[in-house]
């Protein structure tokens, strides 16, 4: 079944810049997608536009079976919960623990305690961080932090996992690590969408590629390369 659809969806920012030009798409559940393109192509807003970060000017934004734009400011929160959200710049509490930045995201829905704590260190191994709960962001390695980011993106089950450049600040070996998890992830029935410019990464994977530039999707294939140089 369709997760996310997108039916010729423009968006033009306040500034007249047009970030997508007429996106038609179709991801369906458990799909693995990169989205690649040069710098400026659309990739963030297009994104974006999956979590209603962004509102298309123009076009219709379909998750799960609910066009966005008939959502109310109050039903925002509830899709948001279907969706897990990672950065490149991981976006943590930055004085908060581990633990208590992954329980935060479960917290505001008023779960009981214990079942927080088992969830909280459940998905903290599940990236591998049960040992670093108590720690603070800046005693982990960029690397471990994304990994926080990723847990606490994950801890209420989200339907999709979203990524912007997840990899982005990080060295090629732990770019690889992080991208595993992310098989994982998927591989448990989670939608992942990731841009990303990780040319390795995307030809080696062998996965969906979504090729953006000048605000369109200019190639679309199921097993696919990244298609531009590094
Ligand atoms: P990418 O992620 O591929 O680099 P973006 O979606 O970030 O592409 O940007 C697409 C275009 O829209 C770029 O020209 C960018 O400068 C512009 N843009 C992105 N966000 C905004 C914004 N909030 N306001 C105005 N222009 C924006
Ligand atoms: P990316 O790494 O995806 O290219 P940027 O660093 O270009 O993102 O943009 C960072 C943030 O600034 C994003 O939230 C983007 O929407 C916003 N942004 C990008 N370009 C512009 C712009 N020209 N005017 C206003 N905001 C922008």
């Amino acid at each position: 079944t369709s997760m996310i659809k997108m039916k010729k969806v423009f968006k033009v920012y306040k500034n007249g810049v047009t970030a997508l030009n007429g996106v038609d798409v179709n991801i369906e559940q458990g799909d693995f997608v990169y989205v690649v393109g040069p710098s400026g192509a659309g990739k963030t807003s297009f994104v974006k536009m999956m979590y209603r970060e962004e509102v298309p000017s123009k076009g219709e934004v379909y998750i799960n079976g609910v066009e966005l734009g008939t959502l109310k400011k109050k039903d925002v929160p509830f899709l948001r919960r279907d969706i897990g959200v990672i950065f490149q710049d991981f976006k943590l509490l930055q004085r908060k623990s581990v633990y208590e930045n992954v329980a935060f995201a479960l917290e505001v829905i008023e779960e009981n305690p214990k079942k927080i704590r088992r969830r909280v260190m459940n998905v903290l191994d599940q990236v591998g961080l049960k040992h670093k709960a108590r720690f603070i962001p800046a005693q982990l390695s960029g690397g471990e932090q994304q990994r926080v980011a990723i847990a606490r993106a994950i801890v209420n089950n989200p339907k999709v996992v979203i990524a912007d450049e997840p990899t982005g600040n990080l060295d090629p070996e732990t770019s690889w690590g992080i991208m595993r998890t992310f098989e994982d992830i998927n591989s448990s029935g989670t939608t992942v969408i990731m841009a990303t410019h990780s040319k390795d990464i995307v030809d080696k994977m062998k996965k969906r590629v979504i090729a953006m530039e000048n605000g369109q999707i200019v190639r679309d294939e199921q097993q696919g390369e990244y298609g531009y140089e590094a």
